[in-house]
């Protein structure tokens, strides 16, 4: 049994061929699934009744709904989704001129215990399937059209990378829901080998690198994962895929007061990210987290002190805003209340 929403464009045809299925209706289902939007079968009506049953039976649509949706004052939305099994992720839909971008999640909690982030405190309960992460974005796509995708929700995408870079493809897929793959942007904390894996793939999604320290000494606290893979092996990594895709890499660094907002910190981030060719900067202040009230945010000094470094060693640098925090959606915050609630699936 294969989930409808798992099954890339092409390969329909020989699926349902080998199922004894008309496999000519296969255009008929791209166009029920990515044209019509539908979140049953039965809403299929070009399709005749006794092939519904049939693919109802052999490729179910996930049984995923939207369990809450908190609004931020900035008209950021953050929807609470559950799944079959009872557990459930954010997706967070955040509006800007021109722009209706969705943060998605990959995975339910996360095993990478970055310290400063709310669903690393919590360890991974399982990695999500390709048609869960898909299932988001229809979801979402009740809400408005999206014009672009993050894989900034809850989990690390690289540690769930197959089921992460089918959903992507499907999403990006020209008979699928058709999202510019220069539209789509992966981040990751920096688990290495996914990176050579990404460039493998020959597609043009976006990459963002968590890097959030200089240097190992300070990474390492702050992110476990730089203890497997330090800061040299990294940005070596970084490198060899900028080179083999000529894509550039954005490094993402959160600033934390008192933590990893020193003069010295902005000068050791330059010589770090010089190290890759092809590489900008995104600068966000820390959204503060409960189970961490002792790392603040900096202040708008502090920011502008990192941006004048950066610049004046001529890399490419943006000071972000989190968006969505009286709606607990900004960055790192997905799921923390929700579990402390206990929230679950109503059925
Ligand atoms: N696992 C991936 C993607 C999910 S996190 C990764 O690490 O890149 C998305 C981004 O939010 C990451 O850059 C993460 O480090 C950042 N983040 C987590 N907690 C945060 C917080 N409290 N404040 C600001 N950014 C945070």
């Amino acid at each position: 049994m294969k989930k409808a929403w798992s099954i890339l464009p092409e390969e329909w045809k020989p699926i349902l061929t080998e199922r004894g299925m008309r496999a000519f209706r296969a255009d008929q289902i791209l166009q029920s699934l990515y044209r019509d939007y539908i979140g049953v079968w039965d809403e299929a009506t070009t399709l005749p009744k006794d092939f519904r049953e049939d693919l109802k039976r052999e490729f179910p649509i996930t049984a995923a709904e939207v369990l809450d949706v908190s609004e931020s004052s900035d008209g950021t939305k953050k929807l609470l989704v559950g799944f079959e099994d009872g557990n459930s992720v954010e997706t967070v839909l955040i509006p800007a001129t021109g722009r209706f971008t969705q943060c998605i999640s990959t995975q339910v909690g996360c095993a990478m215990g970055c310290v400063f982030c709310a669903s690393g405190s919590q360890g991974v309960v399982r990695s999500l399937a390709a048609d869960e992460i898909v299932a988001q974005y229809m979801l979402a796509r009740k809400f408005g059209e999206i014009t672009n995708i993050v894989v900034m929700g809850m989990g690390e995408p690289f540690a769930n990378y197959d089921e992460t870079m089918r959903a992507l493809k499907l999403i990006n897929a020209g008979k699928g829901p058709n999202l510019g793959a220069r539209h789509i942007t992966i981040s990751t904390c920096g688990v290495v080998p996914g990176f050579a894996r990404l460039a493998s793939e020959g597609i043009q999604f976006e990459l963002s690198v968590s890097l959030h320290a200089p240097n190992d000494a300070l990474r390492s606290q702050l992110m476990p994962v730089n203890r497997r893979w330090p800061m040299d092996e990294l940005l070596e990594a970084c490198a060899a895929y900028t080179k083999a895709t000529k894509r550039i890499i954005t490094f993402e660094y959160t600033v934390i007061k008192g933590v990893n907002d020193s003069r010295r910190c902005a000068e050791e981030l330059a010589t770090a990210v010089k190290r890759v060719p092809m590489a900008k900067v995104n600068l966000i202040p820390l959204s503060p987290v409960s189970h961490r009230p002792d790392f603040k945010t900096p202040d708008e000094s502090t920011m502008l002190m990192f941006l004048d470094v950066l610049m004046k060693s001529r890399i490419q640098t943006m000071l972000r805003r989190s968006r969505g925090k009286d709606a607990d959606a900004a960055c790192g915050q997905l799921r923390l209340r929700n579990l402390n609630q206990n929230k679950t699936r109503k059925e």
